[in-house]
């Protein structure tokens, strides 16, 4: 496993593979690597001929200082889980070489208000710090194509437009959340759950199965304000909690008249901010 920590570095790595006719699968993250990003990588070990991953905890997509210091930041026991799922190249900059001192360009995009609802909502300026690191990883890599979770279903529309809106000849592929077998979504904010908060928030993934029994005979406002009832209930701070178009992400008031439903979450479970989303419906 190659690993860089300079721009020029990666870049001589992405233009040898490619002269070599090879194409390139990318996964970025924040580290703190579990099994949800392995499957990113095990993705793109399969339709690609190279992996590449990043880990860089980008400062300008969170809203709360605290929440960017608490970040858990694991590199020695990511770069062994990397090593062990094939991944052939990895790239972690330092934050002057994604940012840095004379400035990056990038582009007014326009998010047709999917930046604005849901998460967009309770973290401002949270999509404009994705998209911006996200572009500059974009360029700087170049990969055929771009692997991106299902469990931040929101990011992965964002950044469908903004591969729309670019010259970029990048394909975005949807990952399957990767869950706990209680449940619960794997995210790298679970291992700062205390014990009994990580016992409870499987409750997130439970309540999302059972709307997805439910949501074609049932009102659907009935059904959302059941669920925050039963999530403050059980102690947590929701957020929100919606049923929303797969597509525009405004929210649904009769399923059949959608071709894709997909079901949010976000929560706090004590100090510890959850997110979690179910496809209810997707007709191509
Ligand atoms: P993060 O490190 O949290 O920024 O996530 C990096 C990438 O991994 C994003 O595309 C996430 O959607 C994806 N990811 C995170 N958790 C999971 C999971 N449980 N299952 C599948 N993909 C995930």
């Amino acid at each position: 496993m190659h690993f860089y920590r300079r721009v020029a570095d990666i870049q001589a790595y992405i233009a040898y593979q490619k002269s070599q006719g090879h194409t390139i699968g990318f996964a970025p993250t924040m580290g703190a690597l579990h099994n949800g990003h392995m499957s990113l990588i095990q993705h793109a070990n399969e339709q690609s001929d190279i992996s590449v991953a990043s880990i860089f905890v980008n400062p300008t997509q969170f809203n709360e200082s605290s929440d960017l210091e608490k970040y858990p930041r694991t590199l020695e026991a990511d770069i062994y889980l990397l090593y062990e799922n094939h991944l052939n190249a990895l790239f972690a900059p330092q934050v002057s070489d994604i940012y840095p001192e004379q400035g990056i360009h990038t582009p007014n995009f326009n998010f047709q208000n999917l930046d604005t609802v849901l998460e967009g909502e309770f973290r401002a300026g949270h999509f404009a710090g994705v998209a911006q690191v996200v572009y500059r990883l974009l360029e700087i890599v170049r990969p055929d194509h771009l692997y991106m979770g299902q469990k931040d279903y929101q990011q992965w529309t964002i950044i469908y437009h903004l591969l729309d809106q670019t010259d970029l000849e990048t394909e975005l592929i949807m990952v399957p959340t990767v869950r706990e077998v209680d449940g619960l979504a794997m995210s790298s904010r679970n291992r700062r759950l205390t014990p009994e908060w990580r016992e409870k928030a499987p409750m997130l993934s439970k309540l999302l199965a059972r709307i997805q029994g439910e949501f074609e005979n049932t009102d659907i406002d009935h059904l959302v304000q059941l669920a925050e009832k039963e999530l403050k209930e059980a102690g947590f701070n929701p957020e929100y909690f919606r049923i929303v178009d797969g597509y525009t992400l405004q929210p649904v008031k009769d399923p059949k008249a959608h071709k894709k439903v997909v079901a949010c979450v976000a929560a706090w479970a004590g100090e510890i901010r959850l997110i979690d989303n179910m496809i209810l419906r997707d007709d191509l």
